[in-house]
């Protein structure tokens, strides 16, 4: 499964501008204008990302490189890319994973 580092290289602009937005969104100490991103937060939510969009937690088979890997990586790409048209999105795992602030 590709990390988002591998997207990173991989990618254009475009994509490189998501990625740092999406590494953005996962701060590691409170948030400010200074937060460094936690990028082996944002990295593990990548991956949650893609094994939600295959609908199952499970990692894939061993040697696994089919169809289904790589169409829900091309996906979680396209969220990257689409999410980053919204001004201030929250990661959608984190989202999850943390308990509003009340
Ligand atoms: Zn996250």
């Amino acid at each position: 499964m590709i990390t988002l580092h591998d997207v990173y290289e991989q990618g254009n602009d475009t994509v490189r501008a998501a990625v740092l937005a999406f590494g953005t969104r996962h701060p590691v100490g409170p948030d400010g204008p200074d937060a460094e991103p936690d990028w082996k937060q944002a990295e593990r939510c990548f991956t949650r990302i893609i094994e939600t969009i295959m609908g199952s937690a499970a990692p894939p088979p061993p040697g696994s490189t089919d169809g289904p890997v790589r169409r829900a990586e091309n996906s979680a790409v396209g969220f990257l890319l689409a999410a980053n048209t919204r001004p201030d999105y929250r990661c959608p795992i984190c989202v999850k994973r943390q308990r509003p602030p009340l």
